[in-house]
């Protein structure tokens, strides 16, 4: 199976809104700089040719609050 959702802690995410700049497909930020996903899901689907920019974003996440899972 394959990691096809973008799964976000938001207790862990300190809101600087990089994941929205590297993923902008997929998410926007709210007023705070949190992300928000596009499609309104809580753990936004990744469809396959976006997945290498969703590992890039979940690898360069300062506060390791993102994580690819199997949906
Ligand atoms: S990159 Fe990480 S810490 Fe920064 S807004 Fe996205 S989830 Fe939050």
């Amino acid at each position: 199976m394959s990691e096809n959702r973008l799964h976000i802690d938001w207790t862990a995410c300190d809101g600087r809104g990089l994941c929205a700049e590297l993923l902008n497909e997929i998410l926007i930020e709210d007023e705070w700089g949190y992300p928000l996903a596009r499609s309104g899901e809580t753990a936004p689907t990744v469809p396959e040719p976006l997945r290498k920019n969703a590992r890039r974003a979940v690898d360069r996440c300062p506060a390791l609050a993102l994580r690819l899972v199997n949906s």
